[in-house]
């Protein structure tokens, strides 16, 4: 299996097992068996375990490295906002709170426009046409006279409903014009923030915290 993509380097995941291997040591139980049975000598310094699952790891052992994830680093706090610090993650977990994270920018752009400051965006916006009931995504931004559809450029070529619907609305025919606006899911928003919070705890106490009953370890 191939643990690491081209984007994690040795360097990365060597650092990642230097700093947090030190906290593994009282909770290796499940993977020394695991590991030996592979033929290796164990040493929690070359074991990783996935913070967030604990069920993913990886083993650095004499010719090879073992695992039973793929592992990909995981922004703090997330991408979509701008997060710079990394830590790595397995890809599952990774991946699933891709779509939680997805949503913060939403959250953040949304709240950029009850407050009429010029240029805000307003994210996932659908205008509606009420006569066919299509619905277009259209991104919506303020100036301070006046609010502007941008349609997607793509879309404006190829969809002809779309087309029709833009020479329409240009010629005076749709003078009432819906326009939808879909609100940040709070529930997916709560996820990744949790995530980052218990991320951040990770990279403060280590395995310690992860492993800890109602984090008496680190009390
Ligand atoms: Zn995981």
């Amino acid at each position: 299996m191939n643990i690491f993509p081209k984007t994690v380097p040795e360097s990365i995941w060597r650092a990642h097992l230097a700093t947090y291997s030190h906290s593994i040591v009282h909770y290796t139980k499940k993977h020394i068996a695991l590991i030996e049975a592979a033929g290796e000598t164990f040493s929690p310094f070359n074991l990783y375990v996935c913070p967030l699952c604990t069920e993913s790891y990886f083993y650095v052992g004499r010719n090879e490295i073992l695992g039973n994830a793929e592992f990909s680093l995981d922004h703090l706090p997330p991408e979509s906002v701008g997060g710079a610090l990394k830590v790595l993650t397995c890809k599952k977990c990774n991946n699933e709170a891709g779509y939680d994270e997805a949503e913060l920018i939403r959250l953040v752009t949304f709240g950029s426009v009850p407050d009429k400051r010029r240029n805000s965006i307003l994210p996932y916006t659908y205008v509606i046409n009420k006569s066919t009931g299509d619905r277009w995504p259209v991104r919506v931004i303020k100036t301070e006279s006046t609010v502007n559809l941008f349609f997607d450029e793509k879309a404006k070529v190829h969809k002809e409903r779309l087309k029709k619907f833009l020479s329409e609305m240009h010629n005076g025919e749709h003078p009432q014009l819906q326009i939808f606006v879909g609100s940040p899911d709070l529930g997916k928003i709560s996820r990744a923030l949790l995530k980052s919070a218990y991320l951040i705890c990770f990279v403060w106490w280590g395995y310690e915290f992860v492993f800890s009953k109602n984090t008496e370890l680190i009390l």
